[in-house]
């Protein structure tokens, strides 16, 4: 019988967790997040960020800034808050409006203050193993195995796409933890038989239904960070969980799997910025 890994609970036991720690430091960590225009999408994960603050007890700042920003705007307000010396974590919502480059915006950001482990600096740490701050989600996926008793030292697992911000750092810390880590992309010939040899099998495409029974070892941990929309609007992963949670020995849900991780890991990492920068 398959294990499902309940992302809720595991999230909720390490806010108490941070909350206690934030009771216990003579600071309060300080997040601003900074959201740009309206997409409506960003406009929910900001008000979650927002909630999750006031959660665990930190001291929170939201700028909501017009869709017509200028470029300047956005970078005086980076300054401001890498001088704030209430703030320890800022965080501008991506995706931003067309006329802003994200990558400028990124790199204005002190590093040291930088909690969603973007800034090139912190890239670069992380590929060392030498990290201050780890990205949200893949941090969020590495917390959901440890919490669960499995460790992916000696296994084989596979991370199915590439990006800055999920594959490419999973792949890294699942390294760190001295797995022996395969990454797949759009391009990997013979998909399926890469995935089948996975004891870790970790999807991050965004394509519902797109990873089968056929692609997954019996026995395999499967580790969903898909978030789509089916035809109905529900909100579903990559992995057709009906069929595949029955060959797996974990499984992450969509939703309540790696999604409630994500913020707070997030918090985590502020809590992080907060006793470097204030040498607690
Ligand atoms: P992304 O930038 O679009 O990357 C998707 C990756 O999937 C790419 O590397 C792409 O390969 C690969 N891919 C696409 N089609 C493929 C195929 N047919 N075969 C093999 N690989 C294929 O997406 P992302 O930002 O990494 O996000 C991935 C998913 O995770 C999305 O559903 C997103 O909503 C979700 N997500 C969830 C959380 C969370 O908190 N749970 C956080 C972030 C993202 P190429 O590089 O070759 O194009």
């Amino acid at each position: 019988m398959t294990k499902i890994i309940n992302g809720k609970d595991i999230s909720t036991a390490i806010r108490q967790e941070i909350r206690a720690e934030v009771e216990s430091l003579p600071k309060r960590p300080g997040l601003a997040v900074v959201l740009v225009g309206n997409d409506p999408a960003s406009q929910v994960y900001v008000r979650n960020k927002e909630r999750a603050c006031e959660e665990v007890g930190f001291y929170s700042e939201k700028y909501t800034l017009p869709e017509d920003t200028t470029r300047e705007q956005l970078l005086d307000l980076v300054d401001q808050l890498n001088e704030s010396p209430a703030i320890h974590g800022i965080l501008v919502q991506l995706p931003l409006p067309k006329h802003l480059d994200a990558e400028e915006v990124i790199l204005r950001i002190d590093p040291k203050k930088d909690v969603d482990a973007f800034h090139p600096v912190n890239v670069g740490k992380i590929m060392i193993g030498n990290f201050d701050f780890l990205p949200c989600t893949p941090a969020g996926v590495m917390e959901l195995l440890s919490r669960s008793g499995i460790d992916p030292a000696g296994k084989e697992c596979v991370v199915i796409g590439r990006s800055n911000i999920v594959g490419k750092p999973q792949a890294m810390l699942l390294l760190h933890k001295n797995a022996t880590v395969t990454i797949c992309h759009s391009r990997t010939k013979d998909l399926a038989a890469v995935c089948r040899r996975a004891d870790i099998l970790v999807s991050a495409v965004g394509r519902a239904n797109f990873v089968t029974a056929d692609m997954v070892k019996e026995g395999a941990v499967v580790i969903d960070v898909g978030m789509n929309r089916d035809e109905n609007g529900k909100l579903v992963g990559d992995v057709a969980f009906a069929e595949v949670s029955e060959k797996t020995s974990y499984i992450t849900p969509v939703p309540g799997g790696v999604g409630p991780m994500t913020i707070t890991m997030l918090l985590k990492n502020t809590v992080t910025a907060c006793r470097r920068i204030e040498n607690l």
